[in-house]
């Protein structure tokens, strides 16, 4: 039998943070950056009670939650789309912009998704090179073309932790050639409470050549429903919407996500837990020589460089006990180093329990 030919991609697929180990039933995950509080209450409570319509497609235009949205962090409502996740927002971004052979411009340790779908439509994907794990406004504008249609940063980013503060960013702003698109990706942006930070959507709303993402797979805590939203010019946002395919954001998901976004106790309970367990973990590691960058986002970037253990004996040792972290070998190449997402207090004690029964 034949199997037609399809198209080659020179791409390693995404692996995500694992969530198994074998022969362990309970396992303690902390690899993906997920919500150490699990979903909103209010969001579970509207899931749980309320009866679902789940026999007649979703509202394509996702009407109800983009309001919502535009309420909530006062944009513009027309600005404003809704994805499978902020990965269909990126997704959808590269295939309106980038044709074969565009260039597209990433930091060397970026969050995947940029390079992955840049390449599937066939750009090329240049890496800037980083300085201690920290975008260089420099690099990137060193590998910019004429070619270049895209420069993708996540801030802070995810696997570094590193961020770049609002007077950097609008630096990069300012150098980049205005017909490049900028996209700034807030994933993290509700945990930063650094004083040096802004997030893209404040910065850039009324900017027409940034585009902004956003999503409710993190503090939010609906990272299973898949939803996120990106925010960018009108005439963006018109042209996203011809291509997106129609139903993308299923009804549950996005009855949750509204609900959520009215949760803002919850929301405040999240950042503090976040900061409290994040300098707790940061400071009882830095026991054993394992340090990690300024905290920022829900995740710490652990660097074993001036460690006696080595990362891979720890992530390996871990994962015998049940315990997971993500390794940042797969994918992002980066050696001697793990991210460590802050999970629930028992997650977190469990951890620390767990480490010094390892190395004590
Ligand atoms: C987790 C994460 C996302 C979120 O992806 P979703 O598709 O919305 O779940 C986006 N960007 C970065 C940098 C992330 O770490």
């Amino acid at each position: 039998m034949v199997t037609p030919k399809f198209k080659k991609f020179k791409i390693e697929a995404y692996k995500p943070g694992k969530s198994k180990v074998r022969k362990l039933k309970k396992v303690i995950k902390l690899s993906a950056n997920e919500s150490a509080l699990g979903i909103s209450p209010k969001a579970k409570k509207l899931i749980l009670n309320k009866k679902m319509i789940l026999d007649k497609y979703p509202d394509g235009k996702s009407q109800d939650l983009r309001i919502a949205i535009s309420k909530k962090y006062k944009c513009d409502f027309n600005k404003i789309i809704c994805g499978a996740g902020s990965d269909e927002v990126i997704q959808m971004l590269c295939q309106l912009y980038l044709n074969p052979k565009d260039e597209v411009v990433v930091s060397e340790y970026s969050f995947l998704m940029y390079r992955i779908y840049a390449k599937i439509v066939g750009a090329k994907v240049l890496l800037a090179k980083e300085i201690n794990f920290k975008v260089s406004i420099k690099e990137i504008l060193k590998n910019i073309t004429r070619k270049t249609k895209i420069v993708f940063i996540a801030n802070p980013n995810n696997p570094t932790a590193t961020y770049l503060t609002k007077k950097e960013i609008l630096e990069l702003r300012n150098k980049l050639n205005k017909k490049i698109l900028l996209v700034v990706d807030d994933a993290y942006s509700e945990y930063m409470k650094n004083n040096d930070y802004t997030s893209g959507l404040e910065l850039f709303r009324n900017r027409d050549n940034v585009f902004v993402l956003r999503t409710f797979s993190k503090i939010f805590g609906l990272a299973s429903l898949r939803v996120g939203w990106g925010y960018g010019s009108r005439k963006i946002i018109d042209a996203l919407n011809v291509i997106k395919p129609p139903f993308n954001v299923n009804g549950v998901a996005q009855l949750a996500a509204v609900e959520s976004l009215k949760d803002s106790q919850f929301i405040s309970k999240s950042i503090k837990h976040n900061l409290f367990y994040a300098k707790k973990l940061k400071k009882f590691l830095e026991n054993y020589n394992i340090f990690s960058n300024k905290i920022s986002a829900n995740f710490l970037f652990l660097n074993f460089d001036k460690s006696k253990i080595s990362a891979k004996y720890l992530y390996k040792k871990l994962k015998q006990e049940g315990v997971i972290l993500r390794s940042t070998e797969d994918g992002y190449g980066i050696k001697n180093k793990l991210r460590l997402t802050i999970g629930s207090k028992k997650e977190n004690l469990k951890f620390i329990n767990t480490v010094k029964g390892i190395l004590n």
